[in-house]
């Protein structure tokens, strides 16, 4: 076994990877770019290398770099870990022929399985089935076209170079085929520099099955079972599971036996997944007459591959490790079993109602399911950040990783929504919620499962949250008077809301939320507190704080939430969703005016109570002016910076409008 590794990547598999080398006793070294300079994966390796700039291919693309820091800090073995150099055939070489051992196949292998075309003229010589479709050398435009036409549409154009669900086009007549085929070949180019394409008939509500696959260098290749990676966004996992819902003991050992030949065609050592593509013709209800084709196979260490290891109790980082350093594999095919069921939730930096646009940020409040005092059974976490790192343009979106163990699945289901719930991200836009609706969908309840399911259940996935603006206005007032309870001041002056707790029956507080604008007033009457949000008729509100959630009532309601102040933003997290509203300080308002014109404006609709100055006289920033009273509350207009009262124009018991100027501050001399 190798006494040192370096690890050839960064984020959550850098530090999966070097988890297992740790507990087997075996020393990391870890590669790092500018941007990582103090990144989760630096901290979790014995040594690391700085090995350039932040942008990947000035640091984690840069082999002759990372095959010297090997060397320099004596590593024997380079890890790869998935995508960067992990499927590139010449870094697998560069290795090999620098004496280091590189963590993965063979670099033929990866060649062979390197181009989708290719790979698959060497499935179809192994036997392995295969989408129908054209993959053969001749790119004659009116040739693939005649070839779509044979294959009947719709069609799916894919560049054979392809990855990441990218340079894909489903075509779904003739008319089309022209102009889907030069963008397909240009995003091709652009890409993955290689313009070469293919042409597949597009399978109708497919389901995407993949095998684990493990060889060693003794001839023994296994298959770890499958994992049904149906739901995608873009053509991308979204969720993942194993084993494959429905899926028969017949069908696995077929499609497992399809995968080891797959396998054996091209020598294959190490851990690979085969992908396959799944018909469903009998529909949901009849798994038994699900049919597969080979799509293409990944020679590397895959995302979602911890939910392998949940169901079948391996390390398979360990098994990676011990197959490079010559071992034969730990067991054989008939000593393998399933226990139980899995899920993986892939946690991004993304926003989901906008079409997954990818987000960046500061993870200003990050804290995962253990954080909370509760436990959830069953529950892996793999992240490669920490509360306060930044999610940078430079890398991929994917924050961390949940993965979840049951008995059954409708337990994993269960465990991984509570685990969810449980997630407190802030700073930075995440699908955590969206993955929660989907969980909750029918279709996936129900293990109704194929590529389009986030399409066709998109009215219960998208746009409005089931935490709703009542509560989420109720938690606010309850978060923003406790945290006023809590700072309680001894001098009634400082405050500048005119609500006290003695005093005052009633008060306003305006909010945005999702850029619409949201009056809550709260009343004390006699029933209690009551709480009006909008237009709506009041409601009894009432909360109870336990250390960092609130226990809130409202409407014959109850959430137990926890909120977040990052300056205006409240961020709530509730049992049934989570939103942010953010709290408009009327009196900012009238500042920035203010600091613009050297004008004062009425934030409301009110009545002139008092000037606290005469003209002339000179102020201080932050000195109180003017005091106005609005929808029953005392507003104290403050200076927003130091001058000379220019001119009163009001006087005491005058109505003002919204907007209207109060007085005017001149810069002082
Ligand atoms: P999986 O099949 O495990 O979901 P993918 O093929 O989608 O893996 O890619 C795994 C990882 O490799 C991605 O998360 C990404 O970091 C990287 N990757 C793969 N292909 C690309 C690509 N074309 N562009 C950028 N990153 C890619
Ligand atoms: P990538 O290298 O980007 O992972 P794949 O060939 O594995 O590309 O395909 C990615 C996804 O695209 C699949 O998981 C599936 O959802 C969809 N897909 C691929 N081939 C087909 C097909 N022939 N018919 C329908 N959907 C397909
Ligand atoms: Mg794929």
């Amino acid at each position: 076994m190798f006494t040192k590794i370096l690890i050839a990547n960064r984020g959550e598999i850098a530090c999966r990877v070097a988890a297992t080398a740790r507990r087997m006793g075996i020393r990391t070294a870890a590669v790092y770019s500018d941007a990582d300079a103090h990144a989760r994966h630096v901290m979790a390796c014995d040594e690391a290398v700085h090995v350039g700039g932040s942008a990947p291919r000035d640091s984690y693309l840069r082999w002759q770099r990372i095959i010297d820091a090997a060397r320099a800090t004596g590593a024997q073995a380079i890890h790869p870990g998935y995508g960067f150099l992990s499927e590139n055939e010449d870094f697998a070489q560069a290795c090999q022929d620098a004496g280091l051992v590189f963590i993965g196949p063979p670099a033929s292998a990866i060649r062979d399985m390197g181009l989708k075309a290719e790979s698959k003229r060497l499935m179809e010589a192994a036997g392995v089935p295969l989408v129908p479709g054209y993959h053969g050398q001749d790119q004659d435009p009116a040739l693939l076209q005649r070839e779509a036409g044979r294959i009947g549409y719709p069609v799916l154009i894919k560049a054979s170079a392809g990855g990441g669900g990218k340079g894909m086009r489903a075509v779904d007549k003739a008319e089309d085929f022209a102009a889907a085929l030069a963008s397909c070949q240009r995003e091709a180019a652009g890409s993955f520099g290689n313009e070469a394409v293919l042409v597949e008939k597009y399978v109708q509500r497919p389901r995407h099955i993949e095998i684990q696959v493990f060889g060693d260098r003794h001839g023994h290749v296994v298959y770890l079972f499958e994992r049904d990676c149906s739901v995608q966004r873009r053509h991308q996992k979204v969720l993942e599971e194993a084993p494959a819902p429905g899926m028969t003991e017949a069908l696995r050992r077929q499609m497992g036996e399809a995968a080891v030949a797959a396998a054996r065609a091209v020598g294959y050592v190490g851990a690979g997944t085969v992908e396959f593509i799944v018909e469903q013709p009998g529909g949901y209800e009849r798994p038994e007459d699900m049919k597969f084709y080979f799509m293409e196979m990944n020679t590397r260490l895959q995302v979602e591959h911890p939910v392998t290891e949940a169901i079948t109790g391996l390390d398979l980082v360990e098994w990676q490790l011990r197959v490079a350093s010559g071992e034969p594999l730990p067991l054989a095919q008939d000593q393998l079993r399933l226990h139980g069921h899995a899920i993986e939730a892939r946690l991004c930096a993304e926003n989901p109602d906008n079409d997954f646009l990818p987000a960046t940020g500061q993870l200003a409040v990050y804290r995962k399911p253990s954080a909370s005092g509760f436990e959830v059974a069953d529950v892996r976490i793999d992240d490669g950040v920490r509360e306060g790192d930044a999610i940078s343009p430079f890398y991929d979106s994917m924050i961390a990783k949940l993965i979840v163990r049951g008995r059954t699945r409708a337990e994993a289901l269960g465990r991984l929504d509570a685990a969810l719930a449980l997630v407190r991200i802030v700073g930075v836009q995440t699908n955590v919620q969206f993955l929660r609706r989907v969980l909750a969908t029918p279709s996936f309840s129900g293990a109704r499962l194929d590529t389009a399911l986030i399409q066709r259940e998109q009215g219960r996935l998208f746009g409005q949250d089931p935490l709703g603006l009542d509560m989420a206005v109720a938690a606010a007032a309850a978060h923003i008077m406790l945290a006023e309870r809590a700072a309680e001041t001894p001098d009634p002056f400082s405050r500048t809301d005119g609500f006290r707790s003695h005093g005052v029956a009633s008060r306003r507080i305006d909010f945005d939320h999702q850029g619409q604008p949201v009056v809550a007033k709260l009343r004390y009457l006699p029933g209690g507190l009551h709480l009006q949000v909008g237009d709506e008729p009041a409601a009894p509100l009432s909360f109870t704080p336990q250390d960092e959630r609130i226990d809130v009532r409202y409407a014959g309601r109850r959430q137990v939430v926890q909120v977040f102040r990052r300056g205006a933003a409240l961020h709530i997290f509730g049992t049934d969703g989570a939103t942010a509203i953010t709290e408009l300080d009327p009196l900012a308002s009238a500042g920035e005016g203010a600091g613009e014109g050297g004008r004062l404006t009425a934030p409301m609709p009110g009545k002139v109570v008092s000037f606290a100055v005469k003209v002339g006289e000179q102020v201080r920033k932050g000195q109180p002016l003017a005091v106005m009273e609005a929808m029953k509350m005392e507003h104290t207009i403050a200076a927003p910076r130091d001058g000379v009262v220019g001119e009163l124009l009001f006087a005491p018991g005058d109505q003002v409008a919204e907007g209207d100027e109060l007085l005017r501050l001149a810069v002082s001399a």
